[in-house]
């Protein structure tokens, strides 16, 4: 039987094993989320048993937790990351910015935070799509962390200023407009055809990763070439676009070509299933 004086939502009746799982927790959440791990230390005391009946107390002590986490992220974050001039993506598209993120974990591991500039220039190329095609939107993936510029943001180093957000591909099933075949928007690529430039095939890089166990899910569905050329000319058009990456074959395959369009070193993440974009 479990002490009345046992106090942690973890199981294990070591202390030194309570506190290296903590401390890990507070290194994932740190790593993932920036802010995760300050948020879980400001509600550690809800983690405790104490606060809660016996029986169900190691449950609630997780929901209160979750929902501490939520509230402060939802709430708070936001707030303070003007400070650092930094602004969140919109969580759900509306009409007026058709713009959604791929997951909604983006926005709750605070990984959707931009200079106000990024925001409006996707939201005004958001716009610009949705009057060829209604009911289209722009699907983000990884923008930045909430504060400060020098915070690494894994693996998406560069993304640290706040200028750089990556961007889905636009995708067709049966006809019918519809989002990217990976749930987060990465690791399903739309790898060289035959005949097409593959340079970096074979050269495996430390944030270049082919995740062969990936591309066969969700391929029901195909990169739909006319919306996606039509998104990456709308971006090139804006006058605060800096330089949108895409792998070669891609540039050669939607056969668009422009100063600003560029092709990423074989040390940086592969862009063939999204891209990435850099506004001034
Ligand atoms: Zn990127």
């Amino acid at each position: 039987m479990r002490s009345i004086k046992q106090d942690s939502i973890f199981p294990a009746d070591s202390r030194l094993h309570k506190f290296l799982a903590g401390a890990l927790l507070f290194v994932a959440l740190t790593v993932v989320s920036q802010v995760g791990g300050v948020i879980l230390l400001l509600c550690w005391h809800v983690c405790r048993y104490r606060l809660f009946p016996d029986e169900a107390r190691r449950w609630l002590a997780f929901v209160s937790s979750a929902a501490v986490y939520c509230a402060v992220t939802l709430l708070c974050v936001p707030l303070l990351a003007a400070a650092f001039g930094r602004v969140p993506m919109p969580m759900f598209a509306t009409t007026e910015a058709p713009v959604a993120p791929r997951s909604l974990l983006y926005c709750l591991l605070n990984r959707h935070y931009v200079r106000p500039q990024v925001k409006e220039l996707v939201i005004a190329a958001a716009r610009q799509m949705a009057q060829k095609y209604p009911g289209s939107r722009i699907h983000y993936l990884d923008g930045g962390f909430p504060y400060g510029p020098k915070f690494p943001m894994l693996p998406h180093l560069s993304h640290a200023d706040g200028r750089k957000i990556d961007l889905a591909f636009c995708y067709n099933k049966g006809g019918k407009y519809t989002v990217s075949p990976s749930p987060i928007g990465y690791w399903i690529y739309e790898s060289p055809e035959r005949g097409e430039p593959a340079p970096y095939k074979g050269k495996p890089s430390l944030f270049r990763w082919d995740m062969p166990l990936l591309q066969g899910v969700n391929r029901d569905r195909e990169l739909d070439e006319a919306r996606t050329r039509d998104l990456l000319r709308t971006l090139l058009r804006q006058p605060g676009t800096d330089k949108i990456l895409l792998e070669i074959h891609l540039q050669q395959r939607l056969n668009v070509s422009h100063p600003r369009l560029r092709f990423q070193q074989r040390q940086a993440a592969r862009h063939d299933d999204h891209m990435h974009l850099q506004v001034n």
